[in-house]
């Protein structure tokens, strides 16, 4: 790549990063982190490049969630399982419908870091620094917690290393085995209208298999059906940590930012001539771009090329986040500059972005409504563009939380504050997500 260097981001302005009181404490945890063990591997990065190819053409579906933020608080084998188990679900319900493979990536293992609109909170007259996230600095509302502190990055390291690791026994120990799909439900939402959805599901998938089973179906095809590819992702906001995970591939001489399979660029960081955009147009990893609206078509594209200037297939994914009103008057114009300039993109829609407001009861929430019209208005936009809507990116969790309204639980402003467990925006509980997830493979069918 073209004058870029590992360190290069650090020439160019850079919002939303830290300053940490003591910079020689930080460059001491980074020089350690630069020693650690890379989380992923570059066969794997490219791997997934691959995969996302497909999505270009048309022949694959990205499906990308987790968390807004995770957090040191909510570490816990049964949280990553759940959240494993529930996009594992959603995954098969658009397969299903779509008859296409669904390429699974987590906001996971990695996902600490936050962009916030305000760089101080401030509660009953008390002002502090906001809370930036887990591996930066701590949600507790005293002044000692909100300071930066590098030593966080070694727990965040931790954490994520060992959620990757549940995560790959998971994907290849056998849990993922399809023919075990009903033990991928979740306790909680069995009576839901989704969960009785998904066992007619289960049924017929499991007749299906009885069936290829009687046929002898040969061996090597039940064994794929044994294992799933499961990526992580986040957004690469922490420039100084994301420099430290970046390595040389020794097959290929290539910059690999091996925190993570893919990473993002937020919609507050894509500056052309900013920093995060300097970082990422030097790595090898599959590059999100989230598209909000003030992003102009001539800077879109000014950012795909500056990105991916070969114009290479699954390199880039634009995550649309409009607002469900605001699809119609942004969207188009964006798909058309793509269009006129041939780039290759996949159009993903994150839904919920855009959808956030502030409940009677004072919560940040997002109502179940707004995010599915948001989903259906991208939809059609693209299904007129004559373009592929080939991505969902949505924040959830398996857990039974109570942070967005609506849905088939009817969740009001004030059920919000009976399990409102965040570190940062609301999101979409286990049973809304597979709702979603019904609708959408609806949408898909159309
Ligand atoms: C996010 O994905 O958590 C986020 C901050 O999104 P955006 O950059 O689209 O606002
Ligand atoms: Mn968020």
């Amino acid at each position: 790549m073209k004058n870029w260097k590992i360190n290069s981001w650090r020439n160019y302005p850079v919002k939303h990063i830290p300053e940490y009181p003591d910079q020689k404490e930080l460059d001491g945890v980074l020089s350690k982190i630069k020693d650690f063990p890379p989380l992923v591997f570059a066969g794997e990065t490219r791997h997934l490049k691959e995969q996302l190819a497909d999505v270009v053409d048309g022949k694959a579906f990205l499906l990308q969630g987790g968390d807004c933020a995770e957090s040191f608080a909510e570490f816990h084998p049964d949280n990553i399982r759940d959240t494993f188990k529930l996009i594992l679900q959603m995954s098969l319900v658009l397969t299903y419908s779509a008859s296409l493979p669904v390429i699974k990536l987590g906001r996971i293992a990695g996902q600490f870091s936050k962009p916030r609109s305000s760089p101080v909170e401030n509660i009953d007259g008390v002002e502090l620094p906001s809370y930036l996230g887990d591996n930066i600095n701590g949600m507790e509302f005293n002044e000692k917690s909100r300071v930066p502190d590098p030593k966080r990055l070694f727990k965040a390291y931790s954490q994520s290393a060992s959620t990757l690791n549940l995560i790959r026994a998971f994907s290849h120990g056998g849990f993922a085995d399809l023919k075990k799909v009903h033990t991928w439900n979740l306790g909680f939402i069995k009576n839901s209208p989704a969960a009785k959805k998904f066992k007619d599901l289960e049924d017929r998938i499991a007749d299906a298999l009885a069936f290829m089973d009687a046929c002898g179906i040969n061996s090597d095809f039940n064994r794929r059906l044994k294992t799933v590819n499961f990526w992580t992702s986040h957004e690469a906001l922490l420039l100084p940590f994301e420099q430290a995970m970046t390595r040389v591939d020794s097959t290929t001489g290539e910059y690999h930012d091996t925190s993570a399979h893919f990473v993002w660029i937020g919609d507050r960081t894509r500056q052309l001539d900013g920093g995060h955009v300097e970082f990422c147009r030097g790595i090898e990893n599959p590059i999100g771009i989230k598209c909000g609206p003030t992003l102009k078509a001539e800077d879109l594209i000014n950012l795909c090329n500056k990105i991916n200037p070969n114009n290479e297939k699954g390199k880039i994914t634009l995550i649309s986040r409009f607002g469900h009103e605001n699809v119609s008057k942004f969207l188009p114009k964006l798909i058309r500059a793509i269009k006129k300039e041939g780039l290759n993109v996949i159009w993903s829609c994150d839904p919920c972005h855009g959808n956030t407001i502030k409940a009677t009861t004072g919560f940040k929430t997002r109502p179940f409504n707004s995010v599915v019209k948001e989903v259906k208005n991208v939809f059609e936009c693209h299904q007129s563009e004559g373009s592929y809507a080939g991505g969902l990116h949505i924040e959830m969790t398996g857990q039974n939380v109570t942070e967005c309204t609506g849905g088939a639980q009817k969740i009001s402003d004030q059920d919000l504050s009976s399990r409102y467990h965040t570190h940062c925006d609301p999101r979409l509980n286990a049973n809304q997500a597979l709702e979603l997830a019904f609708l959408i493979s609806d949408e898909i069918k159309k």
